[in-house]
């Protein structure tokens, strides 16, 4: 196969056309601002209370609790930093998992430096969150829990409705970043006590550089820009009125034909997952089988490295992910697969690949050749599968 086969949809996706079609007009057509009072502004005001309709009616909101920004990282950082600073008087207690995305981990830890008590709750070997460990971990000064709706390495859902049930009868915020599962599953704010939820365009088929937070009405948080009066106040500057459409038009397409979508993916994923466990030895499924997204599937490979094996699909036209924190530049295996108990060198020969509903069959049957022949050439030259084979031969 020549073209290019894309499982990296963890990541980000492809623009979907009809998000890019939406936004074309607010370019260079439609493009007053928002805040003017002539007709041109206000057609840019409607298109973006449009798509805040779609996006607090998908959640089970109201439209003046879905605040606009760059991002899921922004989201998360306003999220706890904000509610932080407004409940700071309350307490200085937070409580988080341990294998939150970077964006909430290295937040909890620069408000650690402020004087803020983190807890990180662990993890079950599939990645599910230890509730009895979060209940334990609550005290009378915890202001917040975030936690995650599902991981983006290892796809796991967390049992939200449990979570948000212990902050309602504790009295505590509850945040989650939702930016892997929002668009994927169902999501009902008002029926999981969820008071704050971050989300993100590019994460589900819209452009990049806009997502929202969700706040309840009545919580009471810091506003993260200061300056003009734009999103009630709350995140100052001029809206990205054609990012704003485009994540709408994703937010519609997604929740039109989410049953159909997952269903195809999951579909997809159980086929990968068991091509792979059937076609190659000392591969291990990392993640829970069951409570999963629907596109998400990641193995570890033992005796081989997750960088090479990137490295020689790519060579492939692959596109994949590995588990290890190579946006650093580091090769420390992802905190994620260490939270589930694999050991370093398990974790290192970790491979990622998230489907989108446009994948086919024959690019699963492809990309499984593909692995199988990459990780038998590697394992070929590594000297552990040597000696693992003179102690225990093949297989
Ligand atoms: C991608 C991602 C983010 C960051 O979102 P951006 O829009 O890229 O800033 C945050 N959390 C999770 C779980 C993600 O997968």
């Amino acid at each position: 196969m020549d073209q290019m086969i894309y499982l990296d949809n963890a990541a980000t996706t492809k623009c979907a056309p009809e998000a890019v079609k939406a936004m074309m007009p607010y370019f260079s057509e439609y493009y007053g601002n928002p805040s003017s009072i002539y007709g041109l502004g206000a057609e840019s005001k409607k298109a973006v209370s449009g798509a805040r309709k779609i996006i607090a009616e998908s959640l089970h909101a109201d439209q003046t609790e879905i605040y606009f920004t760059a991002g899921g990282s922004e989201s998360d950082n306003w999220a706890l930093i904000a509610a932080a600073e407004a409940y700071g008087e309350k307490g200085k207690h937070i409580i988080t998992s341990r294998i939150e995305h970077h964006a909430v981990l290295h937040t909890c830890e620069y408000l650690q430096k402020r004087g803020f008590r983190v807890t990180y709750v662990g993890v079950d070997e599939n990645g599910i969150l230890k509730l009895d460990e979060l209940e334990k971990a609550i005290r009378p000064d915890t202001i917040l829990i975030s936690v995650m709706y599902a991981n983006n390495e290892i796809g796991t859902i967390q049992p939200i409705a449990q979570i948000g049930e212990l902050a309602k009868k504790h009295g505590i915020l509850f945040h989650t970043d939702a930016v892997q599962a929002y668009g994927h599953v169902p999501i009902d704010v008002e029926e999981l006590h969820i008071d704050m939820l971050s989300a993100s365009g590019h994460k589900i088929y819209g452009p990049k550089g806009i997502g929202f937070l969700y706040i309840r009405k009545g919580v009471k948080i810091r506003s993260l820009l200061h300056g003009g009066a734009q999103e009630r106040r709350r995140r100052a500057g001029t809206e990205n009125v054609p990012g704003i459409v485009g994540f709408g038009a994703a937010v519609q397409e997604a929740f039109a034909n989410m049953e159909e979508r997952g269903e195809k993916e999951k579909q997809l994923r159980d086929y990968l997952i068991s091509e792979i466990e059937t076609q190659i030895p000392h591969c291990r499924l990392n993640g829970d089988r069951k409570r999963r997204l629907p596109g998400s599937v990641n193995f570890s490979f033992r005796f081989i490295e997750g960088e090479s094996l990137l490295i020689m699909l790519d060579m492939k036209k692959i596109c994949a992910s590995s588990g290890s924190a190579c946006t650093s530049g580091s090769l420390d295996p992802s905190h994620v697969l260490l939270a589930i108990g694999l050991p370093h060198e398990i974790a290192h020969g970790s491979l990622r690949l998230t489907l989108s509903y446009e994948n086919t069959k024959e690019e699963i049957d492809c990309v499984v050749e593909a692995v199988k022949e990459i990780v038998e050439k590697l394992r070929n030259m590594s000297p552990l599968y040597e000696d693992y084979v003179k102690k225990n031969g093949k297989e």
